[in-house]
């Protein structure tokens, strides 16, 4: 081993890949899946298709390939997304970008129904989130960095953080960047994932999303995935920070020996 991935395995060994229990570095390390030592739920909040697969995408294909259930919570279906086209025409369109990138990544899309440039964030949208996340019962939870020049990224991390502290901080929490500089803001990673082996399947995702011109923004993608693995000592990787106080993140660092859920 050399010292850059050393460093990069000991810098995601803090946090949230958790050598060993999530099955990530196991995957890494020999190019297959292995079983992880428990299925975890792992739900990806995103405000438009195309946010989760470009924020962390490469991170979802490692935990599907370890055996993870991912689930992407898009809470728009980009209604505003394509010039000239209807809201439902745009969303139709974009529904099945975002199926299809799933597919790639191996996740399982849902849908909150929340409009494009128009989400809200009150008493009923709250507690309409809550219930949404509560019924998905995830172990771990990845949404928007809340300083985020997009209005919809915001709200979609309000609603997380919301349903975080009602649900009794029972998960553990990541935020995750999306074209930081133009869009997230402040962000100062504590975690790393080392995406080497599931770049090209982020990419592909991401590509899904035709409507959206991806061969424009996402070589702003690809420069941040090698600045974070210049970062943390890999070709590629994402960058998040974690939540502090959230029970999933003491069973992580404990080896997850049994669901917050009681399940
Ligand atoms: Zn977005």
């Amino acid at each position: 081993m050399n010292g850059l991935s050393r460093r990069c395995l000991l810098a995601a060994s803090g946090g949230l890949l958790g050598v060993g229990v999530l099955g990530l570095a196991a995957t890494a390390a020999g190019g297959e899946a292995v079983a992880p030592r428990r299925k975890l739920k792992i739900v990806v909040a995103g405000a438009h298709p195309d946010d989760p697969e470009s924020g962390c995408g490469g991170t979802i294909a490692r935990l599907s390939d370890a055996g993870h259930e991912v689930v992407a919570l898009y809470l728009t279906r980009g209604e505003r997304g394509i010039q000239g086209k209807s809201l439902e025409q745009a969303a139709a369109i974009r529904t099945a970008e975002a199926e299809k990138a799933c597919k790639i990544l191996g996740a399982r899309p849902v849908f909150a129904d929340q409009i494009d440039g128009d989400t809200e964030v009150n008493q009923r949208r709250y507690a309409d989130f809550r219930g949404l996340l509560e019924a998905q019962r995830p172990d771990v939870v990845f949404t928007h960095w809340p300083v985020d020049t997009h209005r919809d990224h915001r709200a979609c991390s309000h609603l997380v953080y919301d349903a975080w502290l009602g649900l009794g901080k029972r998960f553990a929490l990541y935020y995750f960047e999306v074209l930081t500089g133009e869009q997230t803001q402040n962000f100062a990673p504590t975690d790393y994932v080392d995406i080497g082996a599931t770049e090209a399947r982020k990419r592909e995702a991401t590509m899904a999303h035709v409507s959206q011109n991806p061969e424009e923004f996402y070589p702003l993608h690809d420069r941040m995935n090698r600045f974070r693995g210049d970062e943390s000592g890999c070709k590629f990787a994402e960058a998040f920070i974690r939540q502090v106080q959230a029970m999933g993140s003491d069973l992580l660092d404990h080896g997850f020996p049994s669901s917050s859920w009681g399940g």
